[in-house]
């Protein structure tokens, strides 16, 4: 046990809500919000002019968290259950979902640190287990697939594998200490806004997938033939702005040379729907690089968090509904 309330579940993907505070430049142009969190379960559309509304008021998730919590709370009540079950050898994926702006980036990086820092202490309070943590990072535009550890930007290939999808010729740095992860992490980030300038706003475009891999094995086996490996993958999953798949959505399919259609948001959004309502059947994780390459920690016995960001401002209300709409199909 963790601290914290849990809202942990095995079968379910677990849908959390966070609402950031308003700005500083909105609230000098006198934005308002629109959204309250009632308790730790529902937010409620307040608007004063209480327009009639196809969409019920209140909204209820796993778990909404207001403006005021912190990205520790988020993490320590939301995603460390999931993001944690790494180390026992379990497949997680957690998502940022929601507009540009809406503070995704803001929260996945936190609950990256967090979540390494905890891994580093769970190592040494297990000394009777060997660790290895190796570190990748990947960014998919356009449906193409980059290595964020490396300056060679050329598109990498996805290879079939009996164990999930193989990434042609990813960096993987088998991580050394808490400094290493820290300068990955920048380099990951300069690589994104290397990206940012040449191919015009890529971040809001972009998916961004940042991966821990964890191998233990008990020290008394080491190097016998009955020693076992425990491997899992915990993703980090910082998606494009949740802007272009309701454009691309409203738009429809017959405008397709001239809207920008992100493939892998769309396919994300069908895999999820149909996981949600129970793991059998078959999903269409091949209709993306995105969902080719987290298979393995979507479906089956892996773990799934999604964290579904909203503004409070009234002028991104229409967004903050989309994104409510996506949060609801996830549940
Ligand atoms: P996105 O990645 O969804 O485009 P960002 O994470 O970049 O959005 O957030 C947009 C801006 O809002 C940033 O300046 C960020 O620091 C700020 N921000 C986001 N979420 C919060 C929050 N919960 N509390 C305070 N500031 C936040
Ligand atoms: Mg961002």
């Amino acid at each position: 046990n963790y601290g914290g309330r849990q809202v942990f579940s095995e079968e379910k993907i677990l849908v959390l809500v966070r609402l950031r505070p308003l700005g500083e430049k909105e609230i000098a142009r006198n934005e308002v919000s629109d959204w309250e969190c009632i308790n730790e379960t529902t937010i409620l559309f307040r608007n004063s002019l209480q327009e009639r509304s196809m969409f019920p008021t209140a909204h209820t998730f796993d778990r909404v968290f207001r403006g005021d919590c912190s990205t520790r709370q988020v993490y320590e009540e939301g995603a460390r259950e999931i993001a944690l079950s790494v180390v026992s050898g379990i497949n997680s994926s957690i998502f940022a979902y929601g507009q540009t702006s809406s503070g995704k980036t803001y929260t996945m990086i936190g609950i990256t640190e967090y979540t390494v820092a905890d891994i580093y202490d769970y190592i040494q309070r297990h000394e009777e287990r060997a660790f290895v943590l190796k570190f990748s990072a990947m960014e998919i535009y356009n449906e193409a697939v980059r290595d964020l550890l490396s300056a060679d930007s050329t598109p990498l290939r996805l290879l079939d594998d009996p164990g999930g999808t193989i990434v042609e010729k990813l960096t993987e740095e088998t991580l050394r200490d808490w400094g290493h992860l820290k300068g990955l992490l920048s380099i990951c980030e300069a690589q994104r806004q290397i990206g940012e300038t040449s191919l015009n706003e890529t971040s809001s475009r972009s998916h961004q997938i940042l991966r821990l891999t964890i191998e233990s094995s008990a020290r008394e086996f080491l190097g016998k033939d009955n020693s076992t490996t425990l491997a899992a993958s915990v993703n980090f999953v910082d998606l494009a702005g949740s802007e272009r798949a309701s454009q691309a959505l409203s738009v429809g399919t017959r405008l397709k040379e001239g809207c920008h259609i992100n493939r892998s948001l769309l396919t994300l959004g069908t895999v999820i729907r149909k996981l949600s309502k129970g793991r059998h059947g078959h999903v269409n994780y091949r209709d993306s690089k995105l969902t080719r390459i987290l298979q393995p920690c979507l479906g089956g016995n892996a773990r799934t968090a999604i964290i579904c960001t909203l503004s409070p401002a009234r002028s991104h209300v229409e967004q903050s509904r989309n994104t409510l709409l996506f949060a609801s199909c996830a549940k």
